[in-house]
């Protein structure tokens, strides 16, 4: 207090104040109030492997706020609350879907970027964010093979980044007033590319599907044919999409012949790396990940798998000045960029938290070979996984070259592939072991995504034990 000179000091504060941190010094109440905060989640993180991956329902807290503002201990107490209800991705046997376990540098990063509370929308409102959010996306870029200059933006999902990309592509190639123009991908892409035709105003039918080997991946001679053909009609194209790592099964779309087809049409290469992209970093997958240099944008989504706190998507373009040049306004209220431009200039998104921080601090905590290590591992479960579920006879497994593994009983029809699907879900539950149950071609099947670095061989031994017992049970006759 010393230090403050007595013209300075301002009134004791009142209580609008008292709910925002003291600016003239270290406030006890927040100190204390962040402490028992991190003890309420050291405690819940350190309980995981005790409990279950879906809790059953829990009590909800008071919702509204009552008259009175709360103290903190009432305010952590509610906390508690939904925190007993929440799912919980650190148990090991959190299989279901691609919502790894939390980095814990990333937790920090993410409570740094709450208290800072800058805006990625314009470099004044975060300068040393933005700085940091452009050079991390240049990085990427480059490490992801695309040439010097390419980079990005950060976005909240990787939904957004392929609508982005759409919405880029379409412009550079100025087809936005066409409403016959249409958008290329597989079949088994991603839905938020429906999303995207519905948000650019396109018709269900613009996404034009195509057929994929047994496999799961884009036919190229189907692509070449069809591309032909909408030449011949005239019926212009906004891009073709290969999908980097499917969500069910994992496939990945060959990208060299595509981008030999999309360069011969002069057509916009958009890869949905969501899944995939990120395997670049791993040694053993990067081969066959060399064709991410010729793409136009990738998305990529370190929140899938790396442990990034979410939201952690990123849209990377070979040349970002496409971006800026599809979403530019001029952003009239703010002072000029001083370098590279504002982030809230390119893409769509406005006001947005500095995301950037917990992918920089995560990546830093995890270094290269800590990436590869985790990337490595969830390819070793995987195949752990699928050999003991080959080994067991009787099972149709779809995979690819990644971390996920669906599989049902051979032979049967729909609704018996249902019936033993939400059966031994049920009964892999009871041991505490969660995977998914996709509606793939026509069958439900199980999906295990082996991103969760806490699953051990046991659980799989277990994993593999439940299933052979539903082969041999009632529900699947
Ligand atoms: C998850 C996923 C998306 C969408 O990402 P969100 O972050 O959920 O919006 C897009 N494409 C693929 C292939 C995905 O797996």
């Amino acid at each position: 207090m010393a230090s403050v000179p007595p013209a300075q000091r301002l009134p004791p504060p009142h209580r609008e104040c008292g709910s925002f941190a003291d600016p003239f010094q270290v406030d006890p109440a927040l100190e204390a109030f962040l402490q028992q905060a991190a003890g309420l989640l050291c405690r819940w993180l350190g309980q995981a492997g005790h409990g279950t991956p879906l809790p059953g329902l829990s009590v909800l807290p008071m919702v509204e706020p009552e008259p009175a503002g709360l103290g903190s201990e009432r305010l952590l107490a509610d906390l508690q609350l939904v925190m007993e209800g929440a799912y919980n991705p650190n148990h090991p046997g959190a299989m279901a879907h691609l919502d790894p376990p939390p980095l814990s540098a990333s937790i920090v990063a993410d409570l740094i970027c709450a208290g800072l509370n800058n805006n990625l929308l314009a470099e004044e409102l975060s300068p040393s964010l933005s700085r940091l959010e452009r050079a991390l996306c240049a990085w990427m870029a480059g490490r992801l093979g695309l040439p010097e200059g390419a980079g990005g933006v950060a976005a909240s999902g990787g939904s957004l980044s392929n609508l982005m990309a759409l919405v880029t592509a379409r412009h550079r190639q100025g087809l936005a007033c066409r409403g016959d123009a249409v958008v290329l991908c597989s079949e088994e892409a991603h839905v938020s590319l429906m999303k995207a035709m519905a948000v650019m105003g396109l018709p269900a039918e613009a996404l034009v599907k195509l057929p994929v080997t047994a496999g799961g991946s884009l036919e190229p001679l189907a692509l070449e044919e069809r591309l032909a053909r909408l030449d011949r009609a005239s019926i212009p194209v906004i891009a073709v999409v290969a999908t980097t790592g499917t969500t069910v099964r994992g496939a990945l779309d060959p990208l060299e012949p595509i981008a030999a087809l999309c360069r011969r049409y002069g057509h916009w290469l958009h890869v949905d790396g969501a899944i995939g992209a990120i395997f670049a970093f791993s040694e053993r997958l990067r081969p066959q990940l060399g064709g991410l240099g010729l793409a136009d944008s990738i998305t990529v989504n370190p929140q899938k798998l790396l442990g990034i706190t979410k939201t952690s998507s990123l849209l990377l373009l070979a040349h970002p000045r496409h971006l800026q040049q599809a979403f530019s306004t001029g952003l009239p209220y703010m002072e000029p960029s001083w370098g590279g431009g504002h982030q809230g200039e390119a893409g769509l998104q406005g006001t947005r938290p500095g995301e950037i921080l917990k992918l920089w601090l995560g990546l830093r905590q995890l270094g290269l070979e800590g990436m590869a290590a985790l990337l490595d591992g969830a390819l070793a479960r995987r195949a752990e996984l699928e050999r003991r579920l080959r080994a067991l006879g009787g099972l149709t497994l779809c995979s690819g070259p990644l971390h996920l593994l669906a599989f049902r009983p051979q032979g049967g029809d729909g609704p018996a592939a249902e019936r033993w699907s939400a059966a031994t879900r049920t009964a892999l539950l009871g041991e505490q072991l969660m995977l998914s149950r996709p509606l793939y071609r026509g069958h439900h099947h199980l999906k295990a995504v082996l991103g969760n670095p806490h699953t051990a061989s046991a659980h799989l031994e277990r994993l593999a034990l439940v299933v052979q017992q539903s082969l041999a049970g009632p529900s699947d006759s």
